[in-house]
């Protein structure tokens, strides 16, 4: 039987569940990755440049094992269909499902497509510890609140790894569309450059081993304090799938390490979470889940917006984070919280814009992930923080960065700034501006806003939004 792999969000050639099928059952497989422009954003986002630049890595791995990633460019049904033409005796195709977004979408069209082609598909789950239909309320209701669910998650008899011994004996070798091959290559040379991107199983397992031998005893007490930088940074992988999450899951399980265990898998069940809740929600990127938040009053002021983007806000570990984001693609998890708290309730900008901007910047974007992340912050999701307990941005820097050196690494202008005041610059006296080497709302913006009263008039508009609902 001839098959197609469809790789995905799953670049890997270890613990791969559909991989591992269509090896069993085939006798000839082509190895298949499909660059859909319906996908892209634009050339200029990190997460598109980081997700291609993935693919590349995978490409060139296929190739060291002897086989060919064949790259097929163009719209979903053209690609496929040339495929049959060129390969008529191709009767099955095998991929790891997609439960929400983008993903399904594409899965229901293909699936149709599939048929008329008189192609068999094969579908797998894969992509997380427990899918999104498998862990519900006794009454079969997905689950609104995180601890029930993760309460009932805990319990659950989890997977081992899917052992997938790779060979590339029954891989198809030659090249089908080397003119696809070339767009590909000419999109890459295109893409916003990121330097230090590490991509690629290798690197990703070289990471999870570091962090189980270095970081994990210390994941519980250190994970909130971003210059300790004591996270395990996997979720740049577990987004393309070039690391298993039954991996990942499996090798801290089996560490000797047991310190830090148990709050670092609750983190994997967040994301577990966040899929069921996507996969239940499907209009959630546009559509605020708490049905008494849809009509809140934004602000949406556009200048306020662009200072936000470019770290200018005029508070320190609001910028320090979000030039963070802008220069490397990836933010730290306190530093998400603290900068869509600020957008949606200090500047009361709609989440929609926030999530589209990390979308557009973040190499770990997940979807599922940042939507809820976002409907978290913004008091519209499901579980997400009270509207009424609104994040002070300084509380929370002299707390998470209580020296304020991770400030000084990502906003040199507040380099020579000694003391408490580095959280709050606009208080320094002149005297110690000269001294510092800094002028407040010249070299370094004043803040944009009062929080106490943006505070107050954010409440304001999420009780208004909840009278008219
Ligand atoms: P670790 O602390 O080492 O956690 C291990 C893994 O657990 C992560 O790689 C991730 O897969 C998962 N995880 C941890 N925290 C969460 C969480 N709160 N929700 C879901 N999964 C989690 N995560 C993404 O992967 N992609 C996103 O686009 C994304 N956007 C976010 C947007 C906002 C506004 C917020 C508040 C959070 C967002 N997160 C997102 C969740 C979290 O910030 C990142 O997963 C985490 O910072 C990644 O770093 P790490 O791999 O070092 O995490």
């Amino acid at each position: 039987m001839v098959a197609v792999m469809w790789f995905r969000r799953d670049l890997r050639l270890e613990d791969n569940t559909a991989l591992k099928q269509a090896l069993l059952e085939s006798d000839k497989l082509i190895l298949l990755f499909h660059v859909n422009p319906a996908q892209f954003l634009d050339e200029n986002s990190l997460n598109m440049s980081a997700f291609f630049n993935s693919v590349e890595t995978f490409r060139k791995k296929v190739a060291e094992e002897g086989a060919t990633l064949q790259i097929v460019y163009g719209e979903l049904e053209e690609v496929f269909k040339k495929l049959k033409e060129k390969v008529p005796d191709w009767s099955d195709i095998y991929v790891n499902r997609d439960e929400s977004g983008f993903g399904l979408e594409r899965d229901k069209k293909a699936g149709e497509m599939f048929q008329e082609l008189d192609v068999s598909a094969h579908g797998f789950h894969d992509h997380y510890i427990h899918s999104a239909q498998e862990i519900k309320t006794n009454a079969g209701t997905p689950y609104k609140v995180f601890t029930p669910y993760y309460n009932k998650w805990k319990e659950r008899p989890k997977p081992g790894i899917i052992e997938t011994d790779f060979s590339s004996k029954t891989c198809l070798k030659d090249k089908l569309f080397p003119e696809d091959m070339n767009k590909f290559q000419e999109l890459l040379d295109d893409l916003a450059l990121l330097p230090d991107l590490e991509l690629g199983t290798d690197k990703a397992q070289e990471r999870l081993d570091e962090f189980i031998e270095n970081d994990l005893a210390q994941y519980e007490e250190a994970r909130d304090f971003p210059l300790k930088d004591a996270t395990s940074r996997l979720s740049k992988h577990l987004r393309t799938g070039e690391l298993s999450i039954r991996t990942v899951y499996n090798k801290v399980m089996d560490a000797n390490q047991t310190k830090g265990r148990s709050t670092f898998i609750q983190e994997l069940a967040w994301r577990d979470f966040y899929n069921m809740i996507y996969a239940s929600h499907p209009d959630q990127k546009d559509v605020a889940i708490k049905k008494a938040f849809t009509k809140v009053e934004w602000d949406n002021n556009e200048e306020n917006f662009k200072a936000w983007k470019e770290g200018k806000t005029g508070f320190p570990i609001v910028d320090a984070a979000m030039r963070q984001l802008n220069g490397t693609g990836w933010m730290h998890n306190r530093l998400r919280m603290i900068t869509a708290s600020f957008l949606t309730k200090d500047l009361l900008i709609d989440w929609r814009w926030g999530e589209r901007y990390f979308q557009e910047k973040l190499i770990d974007y997940d979807s599922a992930s940042n939507i809820g992340g976002w409907q978290w912050a913004a008091s519209t999701g499901t579980d997400g923080v009270p509207y009424f307990r609104i994040f002070n941005p300084t509380t929370q820097s002299e707390r998470f960065d209580k020296k304020g050196d991770f400030i000084r690494k990502f906003v040199p202008e507040l380099n020579h700034v000694q003391g408490k005041k580095i959280h709050q610059p606009e208080k320094l006296t002149e005297k110690e501006q000269k001294e510092y080497n800094v002028i407040i709302g010249k070299d370094y913006p004043n803040p944009i806003v009062s929080h106490k009263n943006k505070r107050k008039l954010a409440i304001k508009a999420f009780e208004k939004s909840k009278k008219v609902m």
